[in-house]
């Protein structure tokens, strides 16, 4: 099966041959060519499966040009109740995605016990694999060059660590991350992790990475890569965990299930919309968003208007301070039945600064075919969430699962589960957590004493050409 650029106008390409890198060259983002789909026979099998297997079956359709025995070894190298058990290999967390249940018909998909706490890992620690394996295979080395406002970076950095070929140049500003989450990055003493952090804000960070990339000779000769979030296996491992969970919470694939996400780059969401194309039995997908709601707005109105980074309020869901969904692309080239000319039409006006109006391209009344709603959830809502969650649950939930619990609800039905989806543990927002209950979450074991541990960094001013010297320098190491 080969994927196929969202704007029409680049060849056609392997899982093998997109692995490492972002964008296709025509600025779109790859797609399957043809979802392969599960039949009812097939999910009757993949009802029993543990995770491994499931990611197995579930990644052989997708990544079908690396052999399976190849992915079999990845895959069971990836997914293991050490990596995603806080650490314990003894731990009772084999199954990898549990799930809680709240109350009848209502549980949380346990996304968050791996090495960085947030959901990121799943897909991450996959890609190190991954990336290590093509490398190898190839003979080529990597530069990964990211910028970072908490999760992804600590994510990357956690599974490219070690890893063989492979260097990480993180951003990241100087404030505006928790504390838990600079001490989670800056105390890797790993030779191929660099924590680059700038005198600025996460933009300036990302605008860093921008011009290096655009720095087409610079790209090349160092071999710049990206992990972002538009990388097209990352989205196809997530899609795994809404395998796991819709088997977990039904008895028959006759019944459907409903799953609420926490959402920015609509990678998370995507996921679960690709395992629904695939042959999924979900109901709705129940898009959360924060304050900063473009893509509530567009499910509400078909408007799709992104803004700018000045317009991006900083909330206390700061994983999804996002004006811009890089991964709404891939949703809307489905709406449209794959007609790549209507999308580079629509982001056209995107890419300008502009903004596009499904209504008036007559494709808005097929979003509700795809099952997709929204809502929003606001600072005191989250505050509201988080104290409901610990009083009638017993549960303490972290303040973007508490936006996906209050969206949610909002759009649960009689009779139909509702997962919802954690996209972090609640140890890693401490301050917001202290604000709603008066109290500090708890921590995983080992992770006491996380800030106090030495920290590793490079303070820079915001500067195209000071960051290149530093991946130059260590290019070779
Ligand atoms: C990244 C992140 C999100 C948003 O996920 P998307 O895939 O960008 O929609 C939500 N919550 C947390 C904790 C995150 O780290």
């Amino acid at each position: 099966m080969n994927y196929v650029s969202t704007r029409g106008n680049a060849p056609a390409q392997t899982f093998s041959h997109i692995l490492l890198g972002g964008l296709a060259p025509d600025g779109g983002l790859y797609m399957p060519e043809v979802y392969p789909g599960f039949s009812p026979d097939d999910l009757a099998v993949m009802r029993d499966m543990d995770y491994r297997e499931l990611a197995l079956t579930v990644l052989a359709r997708l990544a079908d040009d690396v052999s399976i025995a190849d992915l079999k070894e990845l895959v069971d190298r990836t997914y293991t109740a050490a990596t995603y058990g806080h650490g314990r290999a003894d731990s009772a967390f084999g199954e990898i995605t549990p799930v809680r249940r709240l109350e009848d018909g209502l549980y949380l998909l346990e996304l968050s016990n791996g090495p960085t706490l947030a959901f990121k890992d799943m897909a991450m620690q996959l890609l190190g694999n991954l990336f290590e394996y093509a490398l190898d295979k190839a003979g080529q080395d990597i530069n990964i060059l990211g910028a970072t406002s908490g999760d992804t970076g600590s994510a990357a950095e956690y599974a490219m660590r070690g890893k063989k070929n492979v260097r990480v140049f993180m951003l990241s500003p100087l404030e505006g991350m928790t504390r838990f989450q600079q001490a989670q990055m800056y105390s890797l003493q790993d030779a191929n992790i660099h924590n680059l952090v700038a005198r600025g804000v996460f933009d300036d960070c990302q605008d860093i990475v921008k011009a290096v990339s655009n720095d087409l000779e610079f790209k090349t000769r160092y071999r710049i890569g990206a992990v972002n979030s538009i990388n097209w296996a990352r989205v196809a491992a997530q899609s795994i965990y809404y395998f796991k969970a819709y088997f977990a919470v039904t008895e028959s694939n006759d019944q459907k299930v409903s799953f609420a996400v926490p959402s920015g780059n609509f990678g998370n969401v995507c996921a679960g919309h690709i395992a629904r194309m695939m042959g999924l039995p979900i109901h709705k997908l129940i898009v959360a968003s924060n304050e900063n709601d473009v893509l509530d707005e567009f499910f509400r109105t078909g408007v799709y208007r992104p803004r700018s980074a000045a317009e991006t309020a900083h909330t206390s869901s700061p994983s999804m301070d996002i004006s811009k969904a890089s991964n709404f692309e891939r949703f809307v080239f489905d709406l449209t039945g794959g007609d790549s000319a209507k999308v580079r039409e629509l982001w056209h006006a995107v890419d300008q600064g502009g903004a596009f109006d499904l209504k008036q391209h007559g494709l808005f009344d097929r979003v509700a075919d795809f099952g997709m709603v929204s809502g929003k959830s606001c600072h005191k809502d989250r505050m509201a969430t988080i104290r409901m969650a610990a009083e009638k649950f017993a549960t303490v939930i972290d303040p973007h699962t508490a936006d996906g619990l209050k969206v949610g609800l909002e759009h649960r039905d009689a009779g139909i589960p509702l997962v919802c989806l954690e996209t972090a543990l609640p140890a890693k927002f401490e301050d917001a957590i202290v604000e709603a209950l008066g109290r500090k979450p708890e921590r995983p074991a080992g992770l006491e004493d996380l800030e106090s541990l030495p920290q590793r960094y490079e303070v820079l001013d915001v500067n195209t050409e000071t960051v290149k010297a530093v991946i130059a320098a260590h290019a070779n190491d």
